[in-house]
């Protein structure tokens, strides 16, 4: 595989068995002049078959995804498989050493980064990398959480679009078997890591799978059944898939944005279904306290897939997200 990138790494993509080592990318700085990002990868493979790619860490707050896949590289062996599985645990990692979202290094985050440039920082080197991974894979599943700022309803997420393989994106959708999914169109936004899977026409799965800057146990086991059910579903994996409760398929109806800054006390959490126009919270004035609080009145009606999680807010925080029925 010729990249055409300056990270080099002692992996080789088309050899047989397990591999787990580093991407390594070169980064001279002030603590180490000659000094590479080791950023861990592993590689399992066994015979010609289809090639699933993980991605974790994409933001380096996110932590189910991330664990869930350091469990799948130590557990999955190359009899288990045909084809071969590529596994990046902690893409962006310097954010995932930090616990930031964003890279300590250039301020890059990985998700608006795609499809990167291989002469960029640290960030777009790694976008640029996973970019040309994602274009040998016959699936993409990049597993997010809320980070630090939000904290979601756990849901494996598809989108929908005339450039994505629309059948394969559903069918893989329902065989990771979360309780909820989250199915989107077209955005504006076309830096994510799915829009370089999109432009490419791979099948890709993506999920929030918890958030508040914690580990959801919950979520966790939701993405280490997807992860198995999906490598099945491909036809990677020799095995059964693991049973999971039919999956509530939930489109995105949009956000609601904080009208001030302040304190925000919220009135209802995720999960909780919601008519367009309820009294969704109030933003309190440290600075007045006798100033009214002001209403943040919910745009959308349906299910509350994702909350702004700190008590302080600012203006355009986004602090609800809804979803309803697709
Ligand atoms: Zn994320």
């Amino acid at each position: 595989m010729n990249i055409g990138s300056r990270i080099s790494t002692g992996i080789d993509f088309d050899r047989d068995g397990k591999q787990v080592g580093y991407l390594n990318l070169p980064h001279s700085s002030d603590i180490s002049a000659h000094g590479n990002i080791c950023i861990p990868i592993a590689v399992i493979r066994n015979g010609d078959g289809p090639t699933a790619l993980f991605e974790g860490g994409n933001h380096g707050d996110e932590y189910e995804g991330q664990v869930g896949l350091l469990k799948l590289i130590r557990s999955l062996q190359p009899d288990q498989i045909r084809g071969r599985v590529i596994i990046l645990p902690s893409a962006n990692f310097p954010a995932v050493e930090a616990g930031t979202r964003n890279s300590p290094i250039d301020g890059g985050n990985l998700n608006r980064s795609f499809p990167g440039d291989p002469n960029g920082g640290p960030t777009d080197m790694i976008a640029h990398y996973v970019d040309a991974l994602i274009g040998e894979a016959d699936i993409f599943v990049d597993l997010h959480s809320g980070g630090r700022t939000l904290r979601f309803l756990p849901y494996v997420m598809t989108r929908l679009t005339p450039r994505t393989p629309q059948a394969a994106n559903m069918a893989a959708l329902h065989a990771f078997g979360a309780p909820v999914a989250v199915v989107a169109g077209p955005e504006r936004e076309e830096r994510y890591a799915w829009s370089s899977a999109e432009r490419r026409g791979i099948p890709c799965l993506t999920g929030e799978f918890g958030g508040s800057g914690q580990l959801s146990i919950e979520g966790l086991r939701i993405v280490e059944r997807g992860v198995h059910n999906v490598l099945v579903h491909m036809g990677i994996l020799r095995a059964n898939a693991i049973p999971a409760p039919p999956t509530r398929v939930l489109a995105s109806r949009g956000r609601t944005f904080s009208p001030d800054n302040g304190m925000f006390e919220p009135h209802f959490d995720v999960g909780d279904t919601v008519e367009a126009g309820a009294l969704g919270g109030l933003v309190h004035f440290f600075d007045d306290p006798l100033r009214e609080p002001r209403p943040v009145h919910i745009v959308h009606s349906g299910t509350i897939i994702s909350m702004h999680h700190s008590g302080l807010t600012r203006r355009g925080d986004a602090l609800f997200w809804v979803a309803g029925a697709a």
